[in-house]
């Protein structure tokens, strides 16, 4: 017996929900099953290359803990820890705006769910831990580089505030995977990693796509009313004896969650790159780190995502009509329960009301106007055409927008109110003359705007510091903690996923990780150029 063997496992999803009765990792399509029992496959050297504290501290493990050899065995996928009930989950998906059938948990294996501190179940769940029935032609491995990016990616965007699925730890396997980073026929090998996911649950709206797609009806409703149970037990607090209007209130929560994390998203500047429905948390979470990227000059038609170069699907100005579309998806596979489409269509028009108004009290508190008002709607498109003038790091403006004076009689010179957006342009030559102008005449009513919202200085400041992020997971950032991971220097990790504790405070001393790209990783593989390859 070890520390880890004491986790209390509470295996709701494996115990409730219909098992697929074959244990074995034959690739298969699994009918009738919500899931199918895995273990993982043993790696020969497993190394613990950073954990979270905070995740750890919330599964009550100790620090002494997580630096054991144990850690590394159980997180790597080496020893199951007393009370799993590994797993891999059994769900399709719409991938690129085309129905691709079963896809599930091809490299992702839960080992079971664990009470937390506050007694809430968190399911952990070891991604790259080996070949399960859903690898289809694929090896169950993940690689180092986007081990990296998912691990601090996830801590990143909770402590920005944004709904997330965490990261316990990162855990190098001592083999390597080979993979072809740009699909050009280079591939090479790379180390391979295993990060140990944890949420509440994975269940996505691909888990409910399949069971319906497939006519299983049955399985649907286990599966829909096992969720609502466990993850929404308030809905189920009466019983709810039908179905269908259970089925109603519950959708109408999803779309306003996954309202609210957009609107979350386009605050930060998030584009997670590949929003297929198999990527969609039934929770409203943030889920699958892939190719994402981080807006640094403000481009509403920016994908990081080279694998969808042709048609941006996912760029980042299309991500709330996106996920409008993948709701549209799950609701027509509820369907098959509610019989009526009108309580789902009651879901979708609240998505669309929830995220407007979200949209514009997000905007609203950003830049220091307190409550929004129908005519910042004008002042708002005057924004986003000026940002989009010259090329304009979006974190930096927004954050040191709040320095700006606010000039109330209009008498500021343009200097004074330039002059704290000096770090924000990336190309300062080309803010003269008109766009200068532009920019300046913007500040103005900018400040105006303010003015009349009626907030004291120092009060404003505080308020969009508290949303404006000073630093964010930016790509290329990233990308020098994997380059120094891979030539065995983890310790860029560690400091990065140190800084994004605290990504809206000033960190004297700290002032790199919150300089705009430089001009190296411009077009840099990694940086601004990512894959699906994984
Ligand atoms: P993703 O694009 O990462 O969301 O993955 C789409 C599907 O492919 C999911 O079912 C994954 O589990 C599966 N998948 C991705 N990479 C691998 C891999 N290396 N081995 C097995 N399955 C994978
Ligand atoms: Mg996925």
């Amino acid at each position: 017996m070890t520390e880890l063997d004491r986790l209390l496992f509470d295996n709701r999803f494996t115990a409730e929900l219909p098992a697929d009765p074959d244990r074995s990792n034959r690739r298969r399509q699994v009918h009738r099953a919500c899931f199918s029992r895995v273990v993982p496959t043993p790696v020969s050297a497993p190394k613990t290359l950073a954990w979270s504290p905070e995740v750890a501290d919330l599964l009550g493990l100790a620090p002494e803990v997580c630096r054991s050899e144990d850690f590394a065995q159980v997180f790597g996928g080496n020893r199951v820890p007393a009370g799993a009930d590994p797993f891999a989950a059994n769900y399709g998906g719409h991938q690129f705006g085309g129905w691709a059938g079963q896809l599930g948990d091809g490299r992702a294996i839960a080992l079971g769910e664990v009470l937390d501190r506050n007694r809430e179940h968190q399911i952990l769940q070891l991604k790259g831990a080996g070949p399960t029935p859903y690898s289809r032609m694929a090896d169950g491995r993940a690689v180092l580089r986007s081990s990296i990016r998912e691990f601090l990616c996830s801590e990143a965007m909770h402590h920005l505030g944004v709904a997330t699925t965490r990261a316990l730890s990162l855990v190098t396997t001592g083999q390597t995977v080979v993979r072809d980073v740009l699909y050009d026929g280079n591939a090479r090998p790379e180390p391979g990693a295993v990060v140990c996911r944890v949420a509440p649950s994975f269940t996505r709206f691909g888990n409910f796509q399949l069971p319906a797609w497939r006519g299983e009806r049955d399985v649907l409703e286990q599966l829909v009313r096992f969720t609502i149970r466990t993850d929404f037990a308030h809905l189920a607090a009466d019983g709810f004896p039908v179905l269908g209007e259970a089925v109603g209130s519950w959708f109408d929560e999803i779309c306003t969650r996954t309202a609210a994390l957009v609107v979350d998203w386009m605050r930060v500047g998030f584009v997670h790159g590949v929003l297929n429905s198999d990527n969609m948390s039934i929770l409203g979470m943030t889920i699958d780190y892939g190719p994402y990227g981080w807006l640094e000059s403000f481009d509403p038609g920016w994908t990081p995502n080279t694998t969808d170069a042709g048609t941006r699907r996912y760029r980042f100005g299309a991500q709330p009509e996106v996920a409008h579309w993948n709701l549209v998806q799950l609701a027509n596979s509820l369907l098959v329960l509610t019989e009526d489409p009108e309580p789902l269509q009651a879901g979708l028009e609240s998505y669309v009301a929830s995220y407007h108004r979200g949209f514009e009290a997000m905007m609203a508190e950003r830049l220091g106007w307190g409550s929004p008002l129908q005519e910042d709607d004008r002042l708002l498109s005057e924004l986003f055409v000026m940002l989009g003038r010259t090329e304009t790091d979006q974190v930096l403006f927004f954050r040191d927008l709040a320095r700006v004076p606010v000039d109330t009689d209009g008498d500021l010179p343009a200097g004074a109110l330039l002059a704290p957006l000096a770090g924000a342009w990336y190309k300062p030559e080309e803010v003269v003359g008109e766009v200068r102008e532009a920019v300046v005449g913007w500040l103005r009513s900018w400040g105006r705007r303010a003015a009349e919202g009626g907030l004291a200085d120092d009060n404003r400041r505080r308020r969009m510091d508290a949303v404006n992020p000073r630093f964010v997971l930016r790509n290329y950032l990233a990308q020098e903690a994997i380059d120094a991971a891979e030539d065995g220097d983890p310790s860029l990790v560690a400091e990065l996923l140190d800084v994004l504790r605290h990504p809206y405070a000033e960190q004297p001393g700290r002032e790199r990780f919150s300089a705009r790209r430089p001009e190296w990783a411009r077009e840099r593989v990694g940086c601004s150029m990512l894959s699906c390859s994984s």
